[in-house]
Order: C-alpha cells, then sequence, then structure tokens
C-alpha cells in the first residue's frame, strides 16, 4: 500500500475508535466544582478520556457510537484523591512473614489487587509516600501505559536518616544491614546526595520523615529527628528538580523545622499546635491528617498483640492526639488535603477518612474540596485534575445521594470512571 492510503487509513481508523470514545453522563446533580454549589440536570460529555463539555439539560445524540450513562437519580463529582497512601504492603498478622515468604513478583502484583480496591472505592488517584520504591514506579507507569489498570499514581522516594523513622527497625542486625539503602543521610550534604538519588530512580517527589514514627519499632519516641540543616537541603535539592517534599512528623517541633525548611505538605501533623498553624498558613504548605491512621493504630494497640511494647504506647498516645488536635487546625484555618495512610489501614476503606474528618470538625464541602481541588493544588495538577471542566480528565464518581447533606453518603460510590473508562456501575 503506498504511503498516502496507509496515512488515510490511519485518519478514519483513528476518527473511528474516537467517536466510539464519545460518552454523554446524565448527571442528576452534578458537583463539578468542589466549593461551589452544585447543579441539577446536567450532561457531561466526554471525549478520548477528557471532558468536552458541559451543558445544561439531558442531552441525547442517536449516533449509536456515542454512549449514554443514566445518573439522573446520582450525585456526581470529581474522583476523589488520597493524599497519603502505602501500596505495596497492608499491615495485618501476617504482614512479617509475607514479606519474607512471598516473591518480589508477587508482591508487585500485590499492589494491583490493592490499587484497584482503592480505585473501586472512588479514588481515582494516589500519592504513594512510602513503599518499595521500584514497585511502585514501576506500577505507576504500567498505569500510565495502559498495561495495568489502577488509580493515577504519584509516587514519592524517601529520604530518611541513620535511626529514623524511614530506616528499617524491628529486625535482627544483618538483615538491617540487607535493607539499608541508599536513601539513609546523615548530614546536610548526605542528604542533599540522597534526595537527588531518589529523583534520579524516578521519584515524582520526595518524602522525609522529620520526626519519629509510631510504627518505628523502636523506643526513639516521635520527636523531631532531622535537623533543620537536613531538612533545608532537601528541600532545596528537590526544588532545583522541581520536585516537592513531603514531611511525615507528629511532634510541633518537628512540624516547625520541616514547615521553616520549606516543605510542601506536613504528613499526620500530630501535635500542630498555634505555633506551626500560623506557619502553615504563611508557608501555604498543607496539612495532610491520616486521621483514619490515628484510629486504625489504637484499635490495634488495643485490641491486637501485632505491635510490639515501643510500638504499642506511641499508638495510643499519638493516635488519640492526633484526632484531638485535627480540629484545631481546621478553625485555625490551615489548608487540609485528604489523605488516610492507607496500608496502615484497609486498602479500599479510605473513605472512612472523611467520616472522622467530619467528626473532627470539618464541614462536608470542605471535605470534599480536600480531596479534590485541594489535592489536586498539592500535585502540581489543578489544570488536569480537581475539578469537572473542559480539558480535564474524565475522573468522575457518583453516589445515590449529596454527601452534602449526609457525608456516609461517600462510603456508597457505586459509579467510578478515570480517563472515560468505567471501573464501577
Ligand atoms: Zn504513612
Amino acid at each position: 500500500m503506498n504511503p498516502f492510503k496507509t496515512l488515510l487509513l490511519t485518519v478514519f481508523l483513528v476518527i473511528g475508535t474516537s467517536q466510539a470514545e464519545t460518552t454523554y453522563i446524565h448527571a442528576g446533580t452534578l458537583l463539578a466544582i468542589p466549593g461551589s454549589q452544585p447543579s441539577q440536570e446536567q450532561t457531561v460529555i466526554i471525549k478520548n478520556g477528557m471532558i468536552q463539555d458541559i451543558v445544561g439539560g439531558y442531552q441525547v445524540s442517536d449516533d449509536p457510537e456515542i454512549k449514554h450513562i443514566d445518573l439522573k437519580h446520582a450525585f456526581v463529582m470529581p474522583g476523589m484523591m488520597d493524599m497519603h497512601v502505602h501500596l505495596t504492603h497492608e499491615r495485618g498478622p501476617n504482614r512479617f512473614k509475607d514479606s519474607m515468604q512471598m516473591s518480589d513478583q508477587l508482591q508487585g502484583m500485590r499492589i494491583i489487587h490493592y490499587g484497584m480496591k482503592t480505585l473501586k472505592a472512588g479514588f481515582t488517584t494516589v500519592r504513594d509516600v512510602g513503599s518499595k520504591e521500584q514497585y511502585m514506579f514501576a506500577y505507576r507507569d504500567a498505569i500510565n501505559n495502559g498495561w495495568v489498570d489502577g488509580p493515577r499514581v504519584i509516587a514519592a522516594g524517601g529520604v530518611g536518616i541513620t535511626g529514623g523513622h524511614a530506616d528499617v527497625s524491628g529486625i535482627k542486625p544483618d538483615l538491617m544491614e540487607f535493607y539499608t539503602d541508599a536513601s539513609i543521610c546523615d548530614g546536610p550534604y548526605d542528604c542533599r546526595r540522597a534526595a537527588r538519588n531518589t529523583i534520579k530512580y524516578g521519584a515524582d517527589l520526595i518524602k522525609i520523615t522529620s520526626t519519629g514514627g509510631v510504627l518505628t519499632d523502636r523506643a526513639t519516641g516521635t520527636g523531631q529527628q532531622m535537623e533543620s540543616d537536613e531538612l533545608k537541603e532537601i528541600v532545596r535539592a528537590a526544588e532545583r528538580m522541581g520536585k516537592k517534599v513531603a514531611s511525615h512528623a507528629h511532634a510541633e517541633a518537628g512540624i516547625i523545622a520541616a514547615l521553616e525548611a520549606g516543605v510542601h505538605s506536613i504528613e499526620h501533623g500530630s501535635y500542630a499546635g498555634p505555633k506551626s498553624h500560623k506557619l502553615f498558613k504563611k508557608t501555604g504548605a498543607y496539612l495532610v491528617p491520616t486521621l483514619l491512621a490515628g484510629e486504625t493504630v489504637v484499635r490495634l494497640a488495643k485490641e491486637t498483640d501485632l505491635f510490639s511494647p515501643a510500638i504499642k504506647e506511641k499508638a495510643i498516645r499519638v493516635g488519640t492526639d492526633m484526632k484531638n488536635n485535627f480540629g484545631n487546625a481546621v478553625k485555625a484555618g490551615v489548608k487540609i488535603a485528604f489523605g488516610t495512610d492507607s496500608g496502615v489501614s484497609i486498602h479500599g476503606t479510605n473513605m472512612e477518612e472523611a467520616l472522622l474528618m467530619y467528626k473532627g470538625g470539618m464541614a462536608p464541602m470542605d471535605i470534599l474540596v480536600s480531596a479534590t481541588v485541594s489535592a489536586a493544588d498539592l500535585i502540581g495538577m489543578s489544570d488536569q485534575l480537581g475539578t469537572l471542566e473542559n480539558g480535564k480528565y474524565a475522573d468522575i464518581i457518583a453516589m445515590p445521594a449529596s454527601p452534602l447533606d449526609n457525608i456516609e453518603e461517600l462510603m456508597h460510590i457505586n459509579f467510578v470512571m478515570k480517563e472515560g473508562k468505567i471501573y464501577k456501575q
């Protein structure tokens, strides 16, 4: 066939496919832009995975190639985004045994399972902030290539200090040595190296741990661990390469040090008080509250033998205080981005975070904003995600009734679309 004919055929095929991929969603109630009021009886027109238009009334096309989806009795909104997940694992009685017995390949395949549970719960985008990195980078890229189904993934690379929360713990010394990698650093220049190193291998952002952590199996507390010079150097190295930094932090001194260094989000923020609230507002950083993690570790500490004594004490103390302090951050007007710490909690139960945020004093609309508009802003993708507007990804979820009237409606997601493809209906 001559090249011109081939070209013509290609053009024809492309047009043929794109028509087949046009969808009209009839939305009874449409919250296109969380933060503003929903509208009634709208048609969302989707072409090739993107929103092409939103028009009033229920539009109908005679074209047999165009698909119509009836969500006339539903509340329709942008897909939710969870800014704090760990998709390579899940805490439970077999976690340690599994990591020793399962092949790396099988552990990699399990991410697909956890990812689909998350997507079907209504989360079309996640930010993974601490998993086995190469697994997550591969999973992210495989999804983007269309090889496997899953939520859109923004994947962090970790940088932590020797003996700190991000370092290995709870295993015998020679195994600890085996599992210690190039992400562990000490001193500003070494941490600069570690930050650059994780970007080199594919990190979308850097995750650091400015304070101790609840689930470190060492009695090293939850106070500040990284020094200011280390924090500043990591943020600088990341920003030079166009990347953001998320810092795990419990104690207020560590929250303040991380905010002063210029991090873009504080994860957990359990002991944030008036001083850090002021800094949050000054720097524009987000708080990612992970109340579900607090709730989960308190329950596991009280009801199971999963935790060592070193962890148990921290779990009950921090988990309880985290929930109590969240309301103060909301009242102070700190910017909040939705995040669960799934992996500590069960994958697919991410929506429970919304119920906890509501109990903690956040209004339903603000909760929806935190998981859409604010999350998109935190990952620097506001031009593509977070609202349903022309030219953005068709990441759409629906539920039978409005979560603005009853936040528990979020537990009944019955429609999930990501980039125009339906995963639940
Ligand atoms: Zn976490």
